[in-house]
């Protein structure tokens, strides 16, 4: 037989093989439509697409029929498209009652005392009412044939520690847990921990030392999780969350998300390095965590904050406006994907500049060693 045939044909397919293009998979936070028009959108997405983002976590207020157009114009741009609704902040609106507040440890309502800032308005996440009212905010959407997913945020309690990089912006020292940070000490709260443990929270002197408190509040968080999820999953779409970095050693203990527990599709850790005043190795770190809590069951997304003004990065006293450099994104993007992320997601594409994206494009186009 003549083997000149095989060779060749063993040789095409080498040839193929090289020629395959290597991409790490890119989503993007972003926020809209505003007054954009559909032409806008589309040329906004396009433009994206072109650049290396593959879906989006798409912020749109609340009302299904804008998630249907933004959806139908980001598919059709070859965009997947997850709406990004905060779950347990709620802006006063008609559904909400006072009564479904989280309350601190010092008695003060997140309805009109919230911590920190003026959109912490937390909810309790220990109530039927929040159960049904999430389910039909986040069912109706999933129902919309133009949307992939849903992608929780704020699926947790307040920062009872801030990340170290914003005490001096808040003006705090968080050494320990403080009660005006702590929640939820709501009645029902209170008297279900009673119920379940026999400990009155109330009257315990420092209850940052009860282990159970802890984990009964890990709980709430996880079982509306894992309850969303199913009503999520019941309507044959993906549920996803924007989740705090580790989850053990920070998630956990900052804001009581326990999310190696959560039965979600994906997950989506903030690793923001800058407000833990860490550089581009903890991003890696944090992924490597991730992902063995996760024991790679479900895809991790390393989430980048973009510095949105490099040259004004050193003189910038808030946090919320340092982030990586353009130097940095390479480092940033190399540390996650070789320490088990599935691909990474940038907050936001309208952060980068034209620096950033240079670096981005030819650092997604490269190969990386699992480490
Ligand atoms: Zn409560």
């Amino acid at each position: 037989m003549n083997k000149l045939p095989v060779i060749l044909i063993f040789l095409f397919l080498v040839s193929c093989k090289a020629h395959v293009e290597i991409k790490i998979p890119c989503h993007a936070w972003l926020g809209g439509p505003g007054q954009a028009t559909d032409a806008e959108l589309k040329a906004q997405f396009a433009d994206l697409k072109i650049k290396g983002v593959d879906g989006l976590m798409y912020s749109a207020g609340r009302d299904p029929e804008v998630y249907k157009r933004v959806g139908k114009i980001a598919r059709e741009a070859g965009l997947k498209f997850y709406t990004w609704i905060p779950t347990l902040t709620q802006n006063y609106n008609p559904d909400m009652k006072p009564e479904w507040y989280a309350v601190n440890g010092i008695g003060e309502s997140a309805y009109d005392r919230p911590a920190y800032a003026d959109h912490y308005h937390f909810i309790c996440p220990n109530r039927q009412e929040i159960y049904d009212y999430l389910d039909e905010l986040y069912g109706q959407i999933a129902d919309i044939p133009e949307v992939d997913g849903i992608h929780l945020d704020f699926i947790r309690f307040p920062d009872v520690i801030l990340a170290r990089g914003l005490w001096k912006k808040y003006g705090l020292v968080m050494d320990r847990e403080y009660p005006q940070f702590d929640y939820c000490y709501c009645d029902k709260c209170v008297s279900d921990f009673k119920a379940k443990t026999g400990i009155d929270i109330k009257a315990v002197q420092d209850p940052s030392q009860v282990e159970e408190w802890k984990q009964f509040r890990y709980d709430l968080i996880t079982n509306l999780v894992n309850h969303l999820a199913e009503t999520i999953h019941a309507r044959n779409k993906e549920i996803n969350a924007a989740v705090f970095p580790g989850p053990n050693s920070i998630a956990r203990k900052i804001v009581r998300q326990e999310w190696d527990k959560w039965n979600i599709d994906a997950f989506y850790p903030m690793n923001y390095n800058d407000f833990y005043l860490e550089g581009t190795k903890w991003i890696g770190d944090m992924c490597r965590e991730g992902v063995t809590a996760l024991n790679n069951r479900k895809p991790l997304y390393s989430g980048l904050f973009i510095c949105p003004d490099p040259g004004k990065r050193a003189s910038e006293p808030d946090p919320e406006n340092h982030g990586l450099l353009p130097e940095e994104l390479e480092a940033a993007i190399r540390e996650s994907m070789e320490n088990g992320a599935k691909g990474i997601c940038l907050f936001t594409p309208e952060r980068m500049t034209g620096d950033h994206w240079v670096v981005f494009k030819k650092a997604i186009h490269m190969s990386y060693a699992r480490k």
